[in-house]
């Protein structure tokens, strides 16, 4: 098998599945290899809770993989495979601790603050959300964009230099924390 590929690519989570898929569309022949029995790395899911329901085991939040340019250049490919996403115009998300509390993300911001327990809570939320708002367009561009590139710290600069110098410099301080 491994003299007829041209390539092997070592794990089939993302990663390895969007180089895989790049290669085999550019005319490569690959294998693909991982040491699981299932391949999907940490996009997986399972019946957690009620039997019936699926439910991300890891990663949950595919809007990043939406703007890249691998869906670019494999969406196409990967609707005509079987690819679906299944949007809500209610709730958005849900996350549940191990106590048992549960906090509901809806797609209406104000909507979200509201379920906080303390309304204090929910107004930093909509304070940091604005923040956010604001440097999406930055923060968008250097998500999608290679993460140590000469791109991205081009796109960085001309934020930090539109945005005021100390804006964005505190929001990205204030990730850190
Ligand atoms: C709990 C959790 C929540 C997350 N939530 C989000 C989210 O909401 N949104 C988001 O964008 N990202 C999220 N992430 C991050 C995202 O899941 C990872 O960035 C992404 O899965 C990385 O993909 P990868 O292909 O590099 O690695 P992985 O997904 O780790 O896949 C690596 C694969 O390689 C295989 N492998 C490793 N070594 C070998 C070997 N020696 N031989 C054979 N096979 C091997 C593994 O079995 C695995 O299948 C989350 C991660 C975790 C853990």
């Amino acid at each position: 098998m491994v003299s007829q590929t041209d390539a092997i690519v070592i794990g089939a989570g993302i990663n390895g599945m969007v180089a895989a898929a790049e290669l085999a569309k550019a005319g490569w022949k690959v294998t693909l290899v991982d040491g699981n029995d299932r391949i999907g790395g940490f996009i997986d899911s399972g019946e957690l809770t009620v039997p019936g329901y699926q439910h991300d085991t890891f990663s949950s939040w595919h809007t990043l993989f939406l703007g890249s340019g691998a869906y670019a250049a494999l969406g196409p490919d990967l609707h005509r495979h079987g690819l679906k996403y299944c949007d809500s115009d209610t709730e958005v998300g849900a996350s549940v601790a191990a106590d048992g509390r549960v906090s509901l993300c809806f797609r209406d911001p104000v909507r979200t603050a509201e379920g906080f327990a303390d309304p204090a809570d929910g107004a930093a939320y909509l304070v940091a959300l604005g923040e956010m708002e604001k440097h999406l367009p930055v923060i968008g561009a250097m998500l999608a964009g290679e993460p140590r590139s000469v791109g991205n710290l081009k796109t960085f600069t001309v934020g930090w230099r539109k945005s005021g110098r100390d804006d964005l410099e505190d929001l990205l301080r204030s990730t850190r924390r």
